[in-house]
């Protein structure tokens, strides 16, 4: 048996935040990490590695990274207030949002952006994805401009290096199976450490394990039937442990328990995430183009929104379509604006000169279908609006159902290309009620079970239906420094 101030269950972002908020409190700390180093580091490591966080302006910016007077006045790089985050917020959870806890995440986040940094992250501006050149300015649009340099695993990799400076020890292979609880407060966690039984004492453990997104059975017992057969887009390890520790000690449940956060990924990609291949299984630029089903019809409004408000649904939509799968269409005028996850090795892909070449290459596509549809959709396009990739320039469609808001061009320049996608899950919205003020775990009665708490994906409340990209690991961030300053001050009263 092994004795802590406070025992930390996961290594990825919240985790680490909430290890490192508990050392600077003065705790002694302990990470327990189901995986091998190898595949440590959770769903972050995965990540694209973009946050949303509120700014209003160019120094708030500069509080998170450097940025050069050549920069400043070459860009437009938007806002984010907290106004406008909070809009998105409700806006894409149809106010479903906890109102004190997306308030908490908006009204931190830049604050913890800073923190981030100050704990060794660097950030750089995010110029790849979601910047273009208008009139000669670079224009940051979909209001999150920064990314943490290298990605997920970036993030994870700074965290790691300012963990073990500050002597946080972290065992691999140590799966968290039990909260140990003695009918009023949690003592620690039992573990399976390399095959072993074992146990973790603690005056205080925070829960940071992720959602249930790799777990079959729960994703078809809470998500729904045929949610069993997305691929998962990240770690294997969040099989909602956690979770299932937690209720097994009567910790209340809160959110969206049937929803997730699904993107378009590739048809073929592996059961789980490839690490080497990161977020690239993604295709998010159907915004440009047509997506098609195994009938040949269209089956959303591919522009919405920009994808950051769209991505996280239409996993789900394609799920639900006949074979899980759709072909996401384009032709050559958009070609240039496709992100880079188009051009990676490992893509399913079709390409022709006619439309009449590329129907019988579209694996399980009803050809006739298909054609019958991009004609109607090229005859309903307005043709009075011009085309602006930057803004949402409600170049849409007419009398045809579903409508295309924005973004809407015929498809009529060879060569055409298709791109087969199915169901990618990141992450499950389902999580447990906590405490607005310390991040710890409430009872079914939502009194604070005492020695508990918890942060990240296992957060209920925040997340409904759909969700702005790029807060994912901002959100993991505050929860995990709220949850572990708590949970170490706590530890050492
Ligand atoms: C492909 C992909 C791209 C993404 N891109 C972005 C992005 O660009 N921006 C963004 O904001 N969000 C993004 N996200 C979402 C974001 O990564 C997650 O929301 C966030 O990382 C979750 O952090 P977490 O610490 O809660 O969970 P995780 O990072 O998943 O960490 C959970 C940890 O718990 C461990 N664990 C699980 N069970 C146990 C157990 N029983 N005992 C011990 N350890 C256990 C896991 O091994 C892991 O270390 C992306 C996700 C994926 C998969």
């Amino acid at each position: 048996m092994r004795e802590y101030d406070v025992v930390v269950v996961g290594k990825g972002n919240a985790a680490l935040c909430a290890a490192l908020a508990a050392h600077d409190a003065g705790a002694r700390v302990a990470m327990l990490e189901a995986a091998s180093e190898d595949e440590s580091g959770g769903n972050s490591r995965f990540a694209g590695g973009v946050m949303r966080f509120a700014y209003a302006s160019v120094d708030d910016l500069k509080r998170v990274t450097e940025i050069t007077d050549d920069e400043i006045a070459n860009s437009d790089f938007g806002t984010n207030t907290r106004e406008e985050f909070l809009d998105d917020l409700y806006r894409l959870t149809s106010y479903r949002t906890d109102a004190d806890l997306s308030e908490l995440l908006v009204n931190r986040s830049l604050d913890t952006m800073a923190w981030l940094r100050s704990k060794g992250v660097r950030f750089v501006l995010n110029y790849g994805r979601q910047s273009g050149l208008v009139g000669g300015k670079r224009k940051f649009f979909g209001r999150m401009p920064i990314e943490a340099s290298g990605g997920g695993a970036g993030l994870v990799q700074y965290l790691d290096a300012t963990a073990k400076k500050a002597g946080i020890d972290v065992c691999f292979e140590t799966r968290a199976v039990a909260l140990v609880y003695d009918g009023e407060r949690v003592q620690g966690v039992r573990v399976k450490q390399k095959g072993k039984a074992a146990e973790f004492r603690a005056r205080c453990v925070v829960l940071a394990c992720g959602g249930f997104e790799a777990n079959p059975e729960w994703r078809t017992r809470y998500l729904g039937p045929g949610w069993e057969l997305a691929k998962v887009r990240g770690s294997r390890f969040n099989v909602g442990d956690g979770l299932r520790m937690a209720l097994d000690i009567g910790a209340a449940p809160y959110g969206n328990w049937s929803g997730c956060h699904a993107v378009g990924w590739d048809r073929y990609a592996p059961e789980f995430g490839d690490i080497n291949v990161g977020d690239q299984f993604q295709k998010h630029s159907y915004i440009f183009g047509l997506l098609i089903n195994s009938e040949g019809k269209r089956f959303v409004d591919e522009g919405w929104d920009f994808h950051s408000f769209t991505y996280a649904k239409y996993g789900g939509e394609v799920l639900k379509q006949p074979g899980q799968f759709a072909w996401q269409v384009f032709d050559a005028k958009v070609k240039h604006l496709l992100r880079s996850e188009y051009r990676i090795k490992f893509v399913t892909k079709a390409a022709a000169n006619t439309l009449e070449e590329l129907a019988p290459q579209l694996e399980g596509v009803n050809a006739e279908g298909f054609l019958k549809t991009v004609r109607e959709y090229n005859a309903a396009v307005r043709k009075d609006v011009p085309f602006d990739h930057t803004i949402k320039d409600g170049k849409g469609t007419v009398g045809i159902e579903p409508l295309k808001s924005n973004w809407a061009q015929p498809l009529d320049t060879p060569p055409f290309e298709a791109y087969a996608t199915t169901c990618g899950i990141t992450f499950t919205f389902g999580g447990l009620r906590i405490d607005r003020e310390t991040g710890q775990v409430l009872d079914v009665n939502f009194h604070p079970i005492p020695g508990l708490y918890c942060a990240g994906e296992m957060v209920g409340g925040l997340f409904y239906f759909n969700y702005p990209s790029g807060t994912g690991l901002v959100s993991g961030a505050v929860f995990g420094r709220m949850a572990g300053a708590a949970a170490g001050a706590a530890a050492k009263r």
